[in-house]
């Protein structure tokens, strides 16, 4: 049977595929029948406790066989102690709704958001930052300030949304109709743009001021991704809605929206038939585990790819300018746009997996649990695949 042929036939065309087969993994290596890879990606930081990972694995099958899902309208005890866990770990006064992707947690936050705004003042528009990427559903994606991304065909898109170059624009631009501002620290896939705690905090104090909710989209950087639960903690910052996904359960589908608005949602004002069912809370709740007692040694990896990054900027200084990001998210600025695709071929070629973001970095997102034997043979493939360039 030929699988691209089958893929091809029976699936929408919106990806553009690598046709490569993974069958297995284990931690930060994918397998084929033939061949291992070295995965930087995470599935796009996702699998944030590495593939095949027993814990998870076990715990999933144990709660399958009990149950899978009852509906949100009984209680479900995994997500009540994911939910506690969550707010725990944050650190903020908050309260979570359960969805199933970045997406939709993000059409949560704009939802609380616009009830909100209608409290007294009748505010609506939420302000967003050039470059985002908060999701591909109609809203979530006129809230993403790339407006070639808006193709007319889709069109009408829902209106309340304005676009700002940056965070002191951000602040220019609040007004009187203005209810929200929402950013992402590191700006994932828009070219990893990490701003400073001088520029958020500042954005954050006027925003208060003006009681403007600040929205900030951790789908990618939340989760230990940058070396702290949220990457709100590397700035300081009292955002009024977070917003979670990728690496929350470990690979099963999961989105979350907390807030300190913990009454705005009265009963009927949002639901999800599937969010936080006992199969993902239950993954989600094993992941924290695994992830809490992660963090020395999670530490001790961060440095080592940083350090690892730093060698290949300075063997090929040809060829980069730059690193950035934070933790285990990190990024290689090229100087030209046109080795973006070259690179991760070549690096593909070398049996190693990286991302692209925006239009001239390389993107690192890695398992939070990989090893050191696996960073130091990535960084060999990647040494290897930039000698051929
Ligand atoms: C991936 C991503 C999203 C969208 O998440 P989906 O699960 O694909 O809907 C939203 N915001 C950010 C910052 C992301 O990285």
């Amino acid at each position: 049977m030929d699988l691209e042929k089958l893929d091809k036939d029976f699936v929408l065309h919106s990806y553009n595929r690598n046709y490569v087969h993974f069958t297995s993994g284990k931690n930060a290596k994918l397998f084929t029948n033939e061949l291992d890879y070295i995965d930087f990606t995470s599935g796009i930081g996702v699998a944030s406790v590495g593939h095949g990972n027993e814990d998870l694995a076990l715990a999933i099958y144990s709660q399958a066989q009990k149950l899978i899902h009852t509906s949100n309208l009984y209680l479900i005890e995994p997500q009540a102690r994911l939910a506690q866990k969550l707010v725990t770990l944050s650190g903020y006064d908050m309260r979570c709704f359960f969805g199933n992707s970045g997406a939709e947690a993000n059409e949560g936050a704009i939802k609380i958001a616009r009830k909100y705004g209608q409290k007294d003042t009748k505010r609506h528009k939420i302000i967003t930052i050039e470059n985002s990427f908060h999701g591909r559903t109609i809203s979530s994606l006129k809230a993403t300030a790339q407006t070639p991304m808006h193709k007319d065909c889709f069109s009408p898109y829902p209106d309340g949304f304005v676009y700002a170059k940056d965070l002191q624009h951000a602040i220019d631009l609040i007004d009187d109709e203005t209810i929200g501002v929402m950013i992402e620290l590191i700006q994932g896939e828009g070219g990893m743009h990490t701003f400073t705690k001088k520029q958020v905090q500042d954005l954050c104090d006027y925003a208060h001021s003006k009681d403007v909710l600040v929205i900030v989209d951790e789908v990618q950087t939340g989760i230990w991704r940058t070396g702290k639960f949220l990457a709100c903690h590397h700035y300081d910052i009292n955002p009024d809605i977070i917003t979670l996904a990728k690496g929350v359960a470990g690979g099963v589908p999961m989105g979350v929206v907390m807030t300190n608005k913990k009454d705005v949602f009265e009963f009927s004002d949002h639901g999800s038939t599937f969010g936080g069912n006992f199969l993902s809370s239950t993954a989600g709740l094993k992941t924290m585990q695994i992830l809490e007692t992660n963090e020395a040694h999670l530490q001790e990896m961060i440095s080592l790819f940083e350090n690892s990054l730093r060698e290949i900027l300075n063997s090929f200084s040809n060829l980069f300018t730059d690193l950035g990001g934070i933790g285990l998210m990190r990024s290689l600025e090229l100087k030209d746009p046109k080795h973006q695709a070259t690179i991760t071929d070549l690096a593909f070629k070398e049996r190693l997996l990286i991302l692209r973001s925006g239009k001239n970095v390389l993107r690192f997102l890695p398992p939070l649990t990989i090893t050191k034997e696996e960073i130091h043979e990535g960084f060999k493939r990647l040494n290897y695949a930039l000698k051929n360039m």
